[in-house]
């Protein structure tokens, strides 16, 4: 294999709730990865000495010397963090709390640099700056899976806020009294439009009736999806609700920013067209005339990769 002279590698690594993808790239393409499951049990100091020693696999299998030859490691993680110093201020998914993650990796691998950030904003920044969002400075990302999460890229910079916690779309309040939100608070967009909140909603809906052909506590928003285009019309309900609501969550976030984009990425948005024309309309409605025609809504299109690229653009644009 030829690779261009001075060609700089980069470890990456998306930890996610369930699943962790381990990378490694040269210069912006990934050249190497490998996935395992995130083991709770392992707490965050195995799991990271896991990350690096897979790092340390990956390096090698591409001719490099090992960690020594990575320029720098950017990490995603599932849950809010302080970024000036390192620390993962909570990661419910992994049971982390404030756990040291950046002095870790320093341990693991010296003298690399090592930046990390919440897994919406990796993803919004590798939309941004790699995908589907790729020569527009300001745009929105939105990602609707188990939860809502979002990254605010303005001016073609990540606003993070004064307590790194911009961009929290889901828990945005779009229903007064809604239903709970697993924040504590009521009428958060991701206690009606998440993958979870779909779900639930079913469960409540059908536990006398047992309509999609498994027991109530193991339907999934897929069950729902599958069973509203088959015709169920609870189900179809539940489905419109949720596209209702996005759409007026994403009407709130225009009026505030005015950007002229917005991607739509995660789980539930591998329905995006069944969900655009709904969500469009429910967002204009709440919208002046003249944001209507421009502002422009695309599905993100990297996948499982945005959040490695989002991580690695902020390893190679990091002072
Ligand atoms: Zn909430």
């Amino acid at each position: 294999m030829s690779r261009p002279l001075g060609s700089r590698w980069y470890g990456l690594v998306d930890i996610g709730g369930t699943k962790t993808i381990v990378a490694v790239a040269e210069e912006s393409a990934i050249r190497a990865r490998e996935r395992f499951a995130t083991e709770v049990i392992l707490g965050p100091d195995d799991l990271t000495a896991r990350i690096a020693a897979a790092w340390e696999r990956l390096a090698l299998g591409l001719g490099l010397s090992g960690l020594s030859g990575l320029a720098g490691l950017g990490v995603s993680v599932p849950g809010p963090v302080d970024v000036d110093r390192g620390v993962v201020r909570l990661a419910v998914n992994t049971r982390w709390k404030d756990y040291r993650l950046v002095d870790r990796l320093r341990q693991l691998v010296p003298g690399v640099p090592v930046v990390v950030d919440d897994d919406s904003n990796c993803a919004g920044l590798g939309e941004a700056f790699f995908g589907a969002g790729w020569g527009t400075p300001t745009q929105c990302y939105v990602t609707v899976s188990t939860g809502i999460g979002g990254a605010l890229i303005l001016d073609g910079r990540l606003y993070r806020g004064f307590q790194f916690a911009a961009g929290e779309i889901g828990h945005m309040p779009v229903m007064a009294d809604g239903p709970l939100c697993q924040c504590g608070n009521r009428g958060c967009l991701e206690a009606i439009s998440s993958g979870t909140a779909i779900a639930q909603r079913a469960r409540e809906r059908l536990t006398a009736s047992n309509l999609l052909g498994v027991p109530p506590e193991a339907i999934t928003a897929e069950e729902v999806f599958a069973a509203a285009s088959r015709g169920h019309t609870v189900c179809q309900e539940i489905v419109a609700d949720a596209a209702k609501y996005l759409g007026i969550g994403l009407a709130s976030l225009v009026q505030l920013l005015n950007p002229p984009l917005i991607v739509l990425g995660g789980g539930v948005m591998n329905h995006y067209q069944e969900l655009i024309a709904a969500i469009r309309k429910h967002m204009d409605d709440h919208l002046f005339a003249m944001h209507r025609g421009p502002l422009r809504i695309v599905h993100g299109v990297l996948g499982e990769d945005g959040g490695l690229l989002g991580a690695l653009h902020l390893l190679t644009t990091s002072a």
